[in-house]
């Protein structure tokens, strides 16, 4: 633990040591100590030897570390030092994160403290005590005027501001805290806490909060905290020490903290957890994922829910060991990680529900099409009971009844929905009206509203592209294609998680038959295709239904109409999730510009699945095409679509060589680096 003298990107003789102040430590020995304090997960930490790191990394008087220079950002309502040299600390596109979750907690603090006949007052929202005059007021009907009456003949109802301290209110714990921002965001922007436990593992992170603790004058609120959050929160397992929201942001997977967290939080209290180890996830290696998660991720268009869905798994599955359950409030994937909001109740009976609410995935390697496999069985009984079995399976045959293939089989994965869409009304309700309060509020309305759009009870989905390369034609317009569905009587939406999402509830059987009808409006030539491939196995077969591509009206999501800002664009270069602190010689800025440069570069390679490659390929457009002298027509293996996005709506199945594809944009534009 201790940084050795003698390592000279370390420590240096200063050339004027009457000048080095004591806050002026090396964030370089810091960095190796979070790493070490904090990565290197299931190695048992003994009591930190606080004399031994102050001795190996403060500046003794003759010392000062090279180049240093502290910053100062402002965040939301917060003002945080933090060291320049050292990139861990701060991330701005986590912003977006962290104004969420503060959204959220407040809306969860609305609704716990309005139980207890409290009312918040939240920064930039029509003042509480207005709303009570109103009420009063002659122009209201009878009820209400008799309301106004009682609550003025009682005392003042009780508020909770923020920067308060509001005895009843809500206790929350920061696990893996850093420089202290997202905890001093909280104190500074929630209103209706109790207290803010900002606790890290590293001497020198909790140092740095002290010192942002105090110039955000939170130190009423906010207590800073050293301890490794796992042992931290087994010192709150009894009920009357429970957090009412804990809060787990680390760098990579939380999956060794997440034990000692479904046990720390209180009856109904909030659990708030966001994952960034996206490769791990999205099926990179689904073996490592079943380490962490205990679930089998897969290689799918639809990893991104998958991800969420194996987290929510994970967290119901430790839950479960302690007669306490998982509900998600709020579940999104964001850039380059998941996070997930649930709440964490006890029940011994409903715990017993749980196996019925986990699927396992089987996803055919050849068409992409998807069956679940519930682990449990839950059906009514008599008295509104529920009665447990073994479920039955498997759903799919060995072969893919469309094109022959063999299946993988992942999950086990949450199959219930992904979020309460009364509260995520009740958080986009309150971000629309006072968009003055967050920075990314703009963001979270449009992210949020899709999410009220999504489908809630069918997990998954499909891709526009996946769809027309499987088959190598054509790709529809997503309106045509949402058109054909509703045509057949199945709904369909979008997904906050995939920009050209496909989610319907409509069988694969059915989706191969609304394509196999677009086929025909512009044929591909079979002699091209390999008699064993998916796409001559699927084409070869005569669609069982006529599907209509003429738009409808409610074929257009309301998101989509509205032009909100839905999925976000690269919000820099090369930008993704900070690398973990690492040590070493190299100057840390450079190693990680390095760094994600690599992974950039490596994002862009074409991949090796032809059905993705061919997808890919379709994202570019085709050189010969604009000089008119392309002669592969809609074989062409890239993209003939104009330019304008809007053509797409217009667009019928007739005019199908010139039918402009629905273009989605370069592959991962959506997502960071290393998320698939
Ligand atoms: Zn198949
Ligand atoms: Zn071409």
């Amino acid at each position: 633990m201790i940084c050795p003298p003698s390592v000279p990107t370390c420590r240096r003789p200063g050339p004027n040591p009457a000048s080095v102040h004591r806050d002026q430590f090396d964030f370089r020995c810091l960095e190796r100590r979070l790493y070490r304090a904090r990565f290197m997960e299931g190695q048992p930490q003994g009591p930190p030897n606080s004399a031994a790191m102050e001795n190996g990394t403060e500046p003794d008087g003759e010392e000062r570390p090279p180049g240093f220079q502290e910053t100062t950002i402002t965040e939301g309502a917060a003002r945080i030092v933090f060291p320049n040299a050292n990139e861990v600390f701060y991330n701005p596109v986590q912003e977006f994160n962290r104004d969420l979750t503060c959204a959220v907690i407040t809306e969860f603090a609305r609704i716990q403290l309005a139980a207890k006949g409290i009312q918040i007052k939240v920064p930039g929202e029509k003042d509480v005590q207005k709303v009570v005059v109103d009420l009063s007021e002659p122009k209201e009907d009878k009820a209400e005027l008799k309301e106004g009456a009682n609550l003025a003949l009682e005392d003042q109802p009780r508020t909770a501001a923020v920067g308060e301290i509001c005895e009843e209110g809500l206790r929350v714990l920061e696990g893996l805290a850093a420089s202290g921002l997202r905890s001093i965001r909280f104190a500074r922007e929630v209103p209706g806490l109790r207290s803010v436990v900002a606790n890290d593992a590293s001497a020198r992170a909790v140092d740095l909060m002290r010192r942002n603790v105090q110039l955000n004058e939170v130190a009423h609120l906010v207590q800073p905290s050293q301890a490794d959050a796992r042992m931290l929160m087994y010192q709150h397992q009894k009920a009357s020490e429970r957090f009412d929201v804990i809060d787990l942001d680390p760098y990579g997977s939380p999956a060794s903290f997440l034990d000692a967290a479904v046990q720390a939080v209180s009856e109904g209290g909030l659990l708030c957890v966001t994952c960034t180890d996206m490769a791990v996830l999205a099926g990179n290696s689904g073996e490592t994922c079943y380490s962490k998660y205990g679930a089998m991720a897969l290689k799918s268009r639809a990893c991104h829910e998958m991800a969420l869905r194996t987290v929510l798994h994970s967290l119901d599955l430790r839950a479960n060991c302690y007669q306490r359950f998982v509900v998600p409030l709020l579940s999104i994937s964001a850039d380059f990680y998941v996070r997930v909001f649930v709440r964490v109740f006890t029940g011994q009976a409903k715990v017993k529900a749980s196996a019925s609410k986990q699927a396992l995935v089987f996803q055919c390697v050849g068409c992409g099409a998807f069956h679940l496999q519930r682990l449990g069985k839950a059906s009514a009984a008599s008295g509104g009971r529920l009665k447990f079995s073994a479920a039955c399976g498997p759903p799919v045959a060995p072969e893919c009844e469309h094109c022959g293939q063999r299946h993988q089989l992942g999950g086990p994965m949450w199959a219930e929905p992904l979020h309460d869409l009364e509260f995520v009304g009740r958080v986009l309700e309150a971000v629309s009206a006072n968009p003055g309060r967050f920075h990314t509020a703009e963001r979270i309305r449009g992210v949020l509203s899709v999410i009220t759009e999504e489908l809630p009870d069918v997990p998954l989905y499909y891709t526009l592209d996946q769809l027309s390369s499987t088959i190598h034609c054509n790709t529809p317009s997503l309106l045509q294609l949402r058109s054909a569905l509703l045509h057949a009587g199945f709904r369909v939406s979008l997904s906050h998680a995939c920009k050209n999402a496909v989610k319907t509830d409509a069988p694969s059987s059915t989706l191969w038959d609304i394509m196999r009808c677009w086929e025909k409006e512009c044929p591909v030539k079979r002699e091209r295709l390999s008699e064993s491939s998916p796409a001559f196995r699927i084409l070869s077969v005569e669609p069982r239904l006529q599907a209509n591509f003429t738009i409808r009206d409610d074929a257009n999501p309301s998101s989509r109409q509205r032009g909100l800002k839905r999925f976000q664009a690269n919000p820099e270069a090369n930008w993704g999730p900070r690398p973990r602190a690492r040590p070493g010689g190299k100057a840390a800025g450079e190693t990680v510009e390095e760094r994600r440069r690599l992974l950039q570069n490596k994002r862009k390679e074409p991949v090796e699945d032809p059905a993705e490659r061919a997808a890919w390929l379709k994202t570019f457009p085709c050189k010969r095409f604009k000089e008119g002298t392309c002669q592969q027509g809609h074989q062409c293996c890239y993209s003939h679509s104009p330019p304008s996005p809007k053509a797409t709506a217009e667009a019928t199945p007739t005019d199908c060589p010139e039918a402009p594809s629905q273009n989605p944009a370069e592959p991962g534009a959506a997502t960071g680096p290393g998320t698939e």
